[in-house]
């Protein structure tokens, strides 16, 4: 990236996003973490021409959520790329599913999206540039069993994409989700641990048998390929590219 880019990352404490904030902030952005809790990498992101800031947020709140942006633009002027990644899981079949659960769920993985989108997207469009990256799931695409907060969460991510890329196509801003299946981090490994007790199997085999079992490559995915996919996205060379959802799935949905 040739400009000095400040690229705010939600989630990024910890797995996907937390490669993903050090990958843009490797290759020369300005970076703004949002979280509930402090990055331990922190400190390690260090350069004489680039700021890496911390803004405790709990994206379940709306006050939360335009506080961020307000700080981040105070500092920053503008925010060139916003990456909605945080998230998380709960597994419970649909009559059991805890009502709360199910609104957070949509507070933290939809609403907070629409409205990082919401407050970013005036400066975005005053500078004639902007990347919005969502971080959807293979389940924005297909249903998997007991999941339905999150399937529901994700599914909704692709609309509020779509929508973004009309209103932001005219003034040169993209907006993509990404779509990864299973990829190797702390939310995945809790998932793993949980069946392993549940089915009475090792970690491999939950691994191998259970969450690789749908997929051609049999392989885990990591995170650093969901950050160089972020990457592409907001190179300039990727200024046509709005509006798609982006499969990293070891070849699941090809079945
Ligand atoms: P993770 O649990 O390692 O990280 C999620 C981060 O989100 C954590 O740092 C957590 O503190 C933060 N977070 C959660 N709720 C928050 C809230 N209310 N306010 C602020 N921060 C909050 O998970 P991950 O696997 O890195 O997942 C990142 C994203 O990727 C999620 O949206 C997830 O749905 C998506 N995803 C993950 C996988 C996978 O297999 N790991 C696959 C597809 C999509």
């Amino acid at each position: 990236m040739a400009t000095t880019r400040t690229a705010l990352i939600t989630g990024a404490a910890s797995g996907i996003g937390a490669e993903i904030a050090q990958t843009l902030f490797r290759e020369g952005c300005h970076v703004v973490i949002a979280d509930r809790k402090e990055p331990d990498y922190l400190k390690s992101l260090s350069s004489a021409d680039q700021q890496a800031r911390f803004i405790p947020t709990d994206l379940s709140k709306q006050s939360d959520c335009q506080y961020l942006v307000e700080q981040a633009l105070n500092e920053f002027e503008v925010i060139d790329i916003l990456v909605n990644n945080a998230g998380f899981q709960h597994v419970s079949q649909l009559e059991d599913f805890p009502e709360t659960v199910w609104e957070n769920m949509l507070k933290v993985m939809l609403t907070a999206p629409f409205l990082l989108t919401k407050y970013v997207l005036p400066k975005m469009k005053q500078q004639g540039w902007g990347r919005i990256i969502n971080m959807g799931s293979i389940h924005s695409q297909i249903a998997s069993l007991n999941k339905v907060g999150y399937i529901a969460a994700k599914h909704g991510l692709v609309g509020l994409t779509k929508s973004t890329a009309l209103e932001g196509g005219p003034f040169q801003i993209t907006a993509n989700v990404i779509c990864p299946a299973y990829v190797r981090t702390p939310l995945v490994e809790q998932q793993i641990a949980a069946q392993a007790e549940t089915l009475g199997i090792s970690l491999e085999q939950v691994e191998s048998e259970v969450f690789l079992k749908a997929s051609a490559t049999g392989k885990m995915i990591e995170p650093e390929e969901v950050a160089a996919m972020v990457s592409y996205l907001c190179s300039d060379q990727a200024k046509s590219i709005t509006g798609v959802c982006w499969t990293i799935d070891g070849g699941w949905t090809a079945q």
